[in-house]
């Protein structure tokens, strides 16, 4: 029994999430696995029904859960209330409680919308990057981080920030990174800023350590600023891309641009604790990396494939079953490459269908293989 605690959280999250259930449940069925699904609220709607963005209730389901599949928080709503009680405290709380510490970002470019790239087709076609980001130390947690009154002339202030990280930190992070790169091309670009900061010579040093684990994949090491330019320039030289929290932040969010919308691309954060299932691997919560887009909220437009495509990886990462992740992103795909489309990604003259329909369409996919393969 693979229990999956849902979060649906705010926004298209209501609407993205029935679908993704739905495709799990599809899965179930085709594989013979069995799920038990238990729904929360997060964000603005735990807000609204509890006064908390993450009530105790819900972290207790997720805390009893295998894997979290969460839609998206926040909305225009909440935005006047106080930080500590703001819907995306609520990831930062899950992550906390969970001790989800590496967060895997892939950025695959579909053959079916190389057009949706700002780049050429010759540059971009085949780009298949794992993007691993360190989520849980480095300056966003560093201490000593503040603002301060400093003597000088009109009210002067000193903003700090501390960039830290431990061997233990990067060793950790360092292993999901060449674990994911020996099941891919066993290639693993290492980003940091070694040649100016000290916590990175660390980062160095610790990285080409564990490399000796994992004498089969191929490490190489690559400053972030030259690694902004070369995502850009040559984005298929990159198979996995390990990183700190900050460098991950920001080089994440420009290999999901070089690969197109924001309505397609998944997520896992993953930490050590491990599930009880033969093949199984690490509890983990998934989710799109997009957010609760407010503006398209409760209209059926909203691309729910993200979050059905986070739900693969929930198969490939917390069940370590690789033909019913496969399933589920072969679905995608033909579903694509029959030329459906939602709104985000539909082109000139291509009439576009609803969230709901999509979900149908990928259900519907998955149902059909099953019945070959039956046969
Ligand atoms: P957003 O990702 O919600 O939306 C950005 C743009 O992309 C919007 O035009 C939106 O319509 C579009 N878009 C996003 N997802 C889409 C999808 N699946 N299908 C089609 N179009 C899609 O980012 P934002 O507007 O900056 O933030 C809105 C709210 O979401 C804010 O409250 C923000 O804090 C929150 N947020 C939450 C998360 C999260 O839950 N992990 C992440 C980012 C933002």
């Amino acid at each position: 029994m693979i229990r999956i605690a849902v979060l649906p959280g705010d926004g298209i999250g209501r609407e993205i999430m029935p679908p993704t259930v739905e495709v799990l449940k599809t899965i179930g069925r085709r594989f013979d696995i069995r799920f038990e699904f238990k729904e929360a609220p997060v964000g603005g709607a735990a807000i609204d029904a509890t006064g908390r963005p993450l009530p105790p209730e819900t972290l207790a389901v997720a805390k009893e859960s295998d894997a979290v599949l969460l839609g998206a928080v926040g909305g225009p709503k909440w935005e006047g209330l106080d930080y500590s009680i703001r819907p995306e405290r609520a990831l930062l709380g899950l992550r906390e409680a969970l001790g989800l510490y590496a967060n895997l970002r892939p950025a695959v470019l579909s053959a079916e919308l190389v057009d949706a790239s700002p780049l050429r087709r010759d540059v971009v076609e085949g780009t298949d990057i794992m993007v691993v980001r360190e989520l849980t130390g480095g300056i966003y947690f560093g201490h000593p981080k503040g603002i301060e009154k400093v003597d000088g002339p009109g009210g002067e202030e000193r903003g700090v920030n501390t960039e830290v990280y431990t061997t233990h930190e990067i060793e950790r992070i360092a292993r999901v990174a060449f674990e994911i790169a020996r099941r891919r091309r066993k290639r693993v670009t290492s980003i940091d800023k070694a040649n100016v900061l000290e916590s990175s010579e660390l980062w160095r040093r610790v990285v080409i350590g564990v490399q000796k684990e994992f004498q089969d994949v191929e490490l190489r090491h690559m400053y972030v600023d030259n690694c902004a330019m070369q995502l850009i320039k040559d984005p298929k030289q990159f198979d996995v891309i390990v990183t700190t929290n900050m460098f991950g932040d920001i080089l994440s969010d420009e290999a999901a641009q070089v690969v197109g919308s924001i309505g397609l691309l998944p997520s896992a954060s993953l930490g050590d604790a491990t599930i009880e299932l033969k093949g199984g691997g690490r509890k983990g919560l998934y989710e799109p990396i997009h957010g609760s887009a407010p503006d398209i909220a409760g209209k059926d437009k909203a691309n729910p494939l993200a979050t059905i495509l986070s739900a693969a990886m929930l198969l490939r990462y917390t069940l370590g079953h690789e033909a019913a992740a496969a399933a589920v992103e072969q679905a995608v795909t033909a579903v694509l490459r029959a030329g459906s489309r939602t709104a985000d990604i539909a082109g000139p003259g291509t009439t576009p269908i609803g969230t709901a329909e999509m979900g149908r369409l990928v259900v519907a996919r998955i149902e059909q293989k099953g019945a070959v393969r039956v046969a």
